[in-house]
């Protein structure tokens, strides 16, 4: 089938307004965050895709994706557009993009069983304001909340701020409905937790649109006390003081909704105003009064048994002003990529690990010796830094942060620059048997490390691909390694 044949069958499908061809919309389309340099200096190296569709049911996407699988059409499902590591990168020359702008209803909210249902294309925002108003809230807090769409967040197993007390997106949603490339529609139900054999939602959440179209879901609601908000702050003597201090609190069974520790250069570009070059741990309690108390308790305790390497208390208010402010709307992302076009820099590329208690400092440790040493540009590194954000009992996150002036011709960037720093991160990350990739997903560009990442269990990856998608129809190049795409790394 070649495009205009391919337009001609939408336009049999779909409404003459569900269907978009507009050259600007398509190069839009054409590739995500990652490669936002090259995107805003117009020199993607990517097909563009043929049209971005916009269904109005779960019945049309089923109808469109037995269309594409019976005529090997590659599908990119799309929400709120945040992708950060190419999920939405385009690499076929017959592709569509179906986007859930038009799936945005919040279908049911019920207090009493204290869950919510929503469209796929819901942003996350819309849900919390309207829970709010009833003293609830989802708990899930990532800064690309005014503008990511429940199906992305459930598609990437994306985490939010608030974590170490709510849990990430696979511990909030309950149930939810998606659309296989068949055109099978299946709905898991709603129930607080059943052992009916494996647990299926596991199969959509963090799919990343390579094995279905997530139509529906049903996310868990919590009460809301924001007046009992806690927040704490201190300037540590280094890393793993800070690495200590937040695994005191979790081993001891306190949940904090957020428990940070940023190395120093990390900690001067978030807390320029108080920072005094030093690394910073912080920590937020909230919940029900008593709740709030003890955790209080809990932090003190364990600041106190560390307090060798504390070097200062630091006002709860600035903290507390900082977390006002973390949150980018579409603004912010929109004056980022116009900014682009002039600045030769880039300000906050992330690569985000996880591994257990002992292994996480000897990462940090390993990675930022070996980028120091190896990284040919390290020269034009102006910060290169991280923090740990989501703390579990057994194990914690780090967000390593890099920015660099860019001098080399905008189509190489990724190549020069972030993927070398990318490569150190992951094989450091990898051998010594952490995550190499904690809530950002693996997208196009950590899929050269997913068989790594799993190892001998890559096969159910894999078997999932094969039974489900078994024309790979669905997201080509995201999660699974294909050779086809590496002309495009
Ligand atoms: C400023 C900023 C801050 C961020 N902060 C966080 C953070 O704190 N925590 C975090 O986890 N992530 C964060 N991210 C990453 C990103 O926001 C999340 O991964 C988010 O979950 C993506 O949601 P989205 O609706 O924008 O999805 P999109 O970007 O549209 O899509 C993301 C991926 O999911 C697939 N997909 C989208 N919708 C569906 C669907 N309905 N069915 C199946 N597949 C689908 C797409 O094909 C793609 O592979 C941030 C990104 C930005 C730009």
């Amino acid at each position: 089938m070649d495009s205009a044949t391919l337009l001609e069958k939408l336009s049999t499908m779909l409404k003459v307004d569900q269907i978009n061809t507009n050259h600007d919309d398509l190069y839009d389309a054409s590739a995500d965050r990652y490669k936002k340099y090259a995107k805003a200096r117009k020199v993607l190296d990517v097909p563009l895709p043929v049209a971005i569709v916009y269904p109005d049911s779960t019945d049309e996407i089923s109808r469109l994706l037995m269309f594409c699988n019976q005529n090997n059409v590659n599908v990119i499902p799309r929400g709120g557009k945040t992708a950060t590591e190419g999920g939405l990168e385009n690499w076929k020359e017959l592709t569509i993009v179906i986007d859930a702008l038009r799936l945005d209803k919040i279908l049911k909210i019920d207090d009493y069983n204290m869950q919510a249902t929503v469209q796929a294309g819901v942003p996350l925002q819309q849900l919390e304001d309207s829970v709010r108003k009833l003293g609830l809230t989802t708990g899930h807090s990532p800064q690309s909340k005014p503008v990511a769409k429940l199906g992305g967040l459930v598609a990437t197993r994306s985490i939010g701020q608030f974590s170490t007390l709510y849990g990430g997106i696979e511990d909030m949603v309950v149930g939810l409905e998606c659309v296989f490339p068949n055109g099978h529609v299946s709905r898991i139900k709603n129930v607080s937790r059943r052992a009916g054999g494996p647990d299926i939602r596991h199969i959509a959440i963090g799919n990343e649109g390579t094995l279905c179209y997530i139509t529906e879901v049903t996310v868990k609601l919590f009460r809301y006390f924001p007046e009992n908000n806690q927040f704490f702050g201190y300037l540590i003597k280094d890393v793993e003081t800070g690495i200590k201090v937040l695994r005191e609190v979790m081993v001891n069974g306190y949940r904090p909704s957020v428990a940070r520790t940023y190395s120093e250069e990390d900690a001067a570009q978030h807390f320029y105003h108080f920072h005094k070059n030093q690394c910073v741990l912080i920590f937020m309690a909230e919940g029900n009064v008593g709740m709030v108390k003890a955790i209080a308790n809990g932090i003190e305790q364990a600041v106190e048994k560390f307090a060798d390497g504390i070097l200062e208390k630091v006002d709860s208010k600035l903290i507390q002003d900082w977390f006002n402010h973390l949150n980018w709307s579409q603004k912010d992302i929109d004056d980022e990529f116009e900014g682009m076009k002039e600045n030769d820099s880039h300000a906050g590329f992330t690569t985000e690990i996880s591994a257990d208690w002992g292994t996480i400092p000897l990462i940090y440790k390993n990675v930022m010796a070996r980028i120091r040493s190896e990284f040919p540009r390290a020269g034009d590194l102006t910060m290169l830094g991280g923090h740990s954000s989501h703390s579990y009992c057994n194990g914690t996150n780090m967000y390593f942060v890099y920015n660099y002036k860019i001098k080399c011709n905008p189509e190489d960037e990724m190549r020069i620059y972030h993927h070398p720093l990318q490569t150190i991160i992951v094989e450091e990350t990898l051998k010594l048997g952490g995550s190499m990739c904690h809530h950002h997903g693996i997208g196009k560009y950590r899929n050269e490390w997913t068989k790594e990442e799993h190892g001998s269990a890559y096969y159910m990856l894999e078997t999932l691909k094969n039974a489900f998608d078994p024309k790979g129809i669905m997201n080509f190049g995201t999660i699974y390694p294909q050779e086809d795409g590496k002309k495009y790394r």
